[in-house]
């Protein structure tokens, strides 16, 4: 599979490649039962080739079909991925839905104890033609059914191909976009010719056709897009990549057509196509199968219709995609989706004014310090942001509270980064618990003294998969970083083993996502970054880009000893500083968490007391 398909797809392309399997096994069959294909089914497969509306359009539960399976009422049943195409004595057609693959199994049941050839059955896949009128041995049967059963718990519910347009149904403007001042200004010109297509080519200028939203989930896109037509008060037409994945051959393209042609109809109007990078690649060799070959017929419509647009057309078609190295290069092309705009993650400004948006939201109890609140939720997406400020108004639903205090935003942030408080930290022993707090107080103590960030909380509660959480934030986000910024985040890592090796001279097991950190960070400074200390400036990552296999061992061993030095240097601030450990543990053991006020005192507490000692130590000598 190619690997450039991004990860969260791979349960649908798996429920994918299970049903080519078995269209494949079962075309392999095919002469042989041709002869026994019964008249019904054949008829029936072909309308639903056809036009499989009339069953999409009538959608039943299991009862009534379990009622006409009893009745021997069934005249046929085509197993599809999203469900069951029904077909009664009496001329009724019908469609079950089948997410989880469990009636699959059940028909399936009743069918083997009915004997043979209950009703005609028939699997259809993605491509009904090869799945055209047979009738299978029971045993192919049973593995196609189990296939189709594990794909379907994968593959999208087939819908019908209609595209709902919405014109005014709630207007978005850029004013209700926070942030995204660069994509709001590159989509200006795109506004003026929706405003007045014809004013525009008047001008001699040759129209946008395509535009390409690309940024990380959650930073708005299709936000964007709505406010776009919302600004030009255009109709906004919305489908997906994977809504032109048919399960039926051709399908895909003919919904591409109809989706075109709609938007002709109603134009000036935005096409706007989600998940760009799922309308699939094209490929250039033959042995693809049916699904490829399906995906090329896709992607060649959507370049037709594109390339077929005049000047004057006013249709905008905006693709939306998390992963633009995904997506067919010839959808890229001079005259196609030839505008990219990379829509990046909220600063500390743009995270405020969300706050400040979505905080209207909810009766909020108090005071909101919302630059406090974006200070928390560096690298938060909107989407997030969103989640933060509703999961306050729960936590506030939950403990019966009549507002959200800002203890709830604070809580709610702590939830959306590092997980729920979990009730694992009962059962802890006592030793352990203390061990946890003097690993947490080590983090604290290097972050605060190395400025590595802001220290808000530290608590040996334990919270998503960590036995205790040291919260660091960042004042400012920052683009680049410095070799010393990113000594002290190792040194930051270290800190909580180094803290534990100080206090019982023995390490634990509790640092191993610390070192897996500390040590991808290290890695990546000596081979990517030239950050090395002993000044090797070469990328490994230039090897990868030419598929030569990189030799890592010289940069492990530059990073170990990276790592040695930081640590060193981190056991010697702890020692220095063991007064403000101690200090920290006990307060941790009493009471579980406590901010970063109380860890900056313990720090000068310590300074204070070794340099009285210091002082004390001179007069003695
Ligand atoms: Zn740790």
């Amino acid at each position: 599979m190619n690997k450039l398909i991004p990860n969260k797809r791979w349960p649908y392309l798996l429920g994918g490649a299970l049903l080519l399997i078995a269209i494949g096994v079962v075309v392999s069959n095919r002469r042989s039962s041709l002869a026994r294909q019964p008249i019904v089914l054949n008829a029936m497969l072909q309308q639903m080739r056809s036009d499989p509306a009339p069953w999409m359009v009538a959608e039943r539960d299991v009862s009534i079909l379990l009622l006409d399976m009893q009745k021997n009422n069934v005249a046929g049943v085509a197993l599809a991925p999203s469900g069951m195409f029904v077909s009664t004595r009496l001329g009724q057609k019908y469609f079950v839905g089948d997410n989880a693959g469990k009636l699959s199994a059940l028909v399936l049941t009743s069918y083997e104890k009915a004997g043979a050839a209950a009703f005609p059955l028939a699997v259809v896949g993605e491509d009904i033609r090869s799945a055209n009128g047979w009738h299978m041995d029971m045993g192919l049967l049973l593995t196609v059914c189990l296939l189709s059963a594990l794909g379907t718990q994968a593959v999208r519910v087939y819908r019908g191909n209609g595209f709902k347009f919405s014109k005014n149904d709630s207007v978005v403007t850029f004013d209700d976009v926070i942030g995204a001042a660069e994509a709001k200004s590159a989509l200006m010109d795109i506004k003026s010719y929706l405003k007045d297509p014809k004013g525009f080519t008047a001008l001699g200028a040759r129209p946008p056709k395509g535009v390409l939203l690309s940024g990380p989930p959650g930073t708005g896109k299709t936000r964007l897009a709505k406010a776009l037509a919302g600004e030009c008060n255009v109709h906004f037409i919305p489908a997906t990549g994977g809504d032109f994945t048919a399960m039926f051959v051709g399908l895909g393209a003919m919904r591409v057509k109809s989706l075109f042609r709609k938007a002709r109809k109603n134009a000036p109007c935005i096409v706007f196509i989600d998940e760009m990078d799922g309308v699939g690649r094209r490929t250039t060799t033959d042995t693809g199968g049916t699904s490829e070959a399906e995906g090329n017929r896709i992607i060649n419509q959507i370049l037709a219709e594109i390339d077929g647009f005049n000047s004057s057309s006013g249709v905008i078609v905006i693709g939306a995609t998390n992963f633009p190295d995904a997506v067919d290069p010839a959808l890229l092309r001079e005259g196609r989706f030839d505008r990219k705009i990379q829509l990046t993650l909220p600063d500390l400004a743009d995270r405020e004014a969300l706050f400040r948006l979505f905080a209207k939201e909810v009766k909020t109890g108090g005071e909101l310090s919302c630059p406090q609140l974006a200070r928390l939720t560096t690298g938060l997406t909107p989407a997030a942001i969103a989640y933060v400020v509703n999961h306050a108004a729960l936590i506030s639903a939950r403990q019966g509270q009549t507002d959200v205090p800002m203890a709830n935003f604070i809580e709610a942030i702590e939830v959306c980064r590092m997980g729920e408080v979990n009730g694992s930290a009962s059962a802890l022993t006592e030793g352990e618990r203390e061990r946890v707090a003097v690993h947490e107080a080590g983090h604290a103590i290097i972050a605060q003294v190395l400025n590595v960030g802001r220290v808000e909380k530290v608590t040996i509660l334990s919270r998503g998969g960590a036995l205790g959480v040291t919260l660091v934030t960042q004042t400012e986000d920052k683009q680049l970083h410095l070799k010393s910024e990113l000594q002290h985040r190792i040194q930051m890592l270290l800190a909580g083993r180094a803290a534990e090796l100080i206090t019982y001279n023995d390490a634990s097991s509790g640092a191993a996502s610390d070192l897996k950190e500390a040590s991808k960070l290290a890695l990546s400074m000596v081979a990517t970054l030239g950050l090395s200390d002993s000044g090797t400036l070469f990328s490994l990552d230039a090897l990868t880009a030419l598929n030569i296999k990189p030799d890592t061992t010289t940069a492990v061993a530059e990073a170990e000893s990276t790592l040695t030095t930081q640590n060193e240097r981190c056991l010697a601030t702890l020692r220095e500083l063991r007064g403000a450990l101690v200090e920290l543990t006990e307060k941790l053991v009493e009471r579980e968490t406590i901010d970063g006020e109380e860890v900056a005192q313990a720090i000068s507490n310590a300074r204070a007391a070794n340099k009285n000692l210091e002082g004390a130590s001179r007069e003695a000598a």
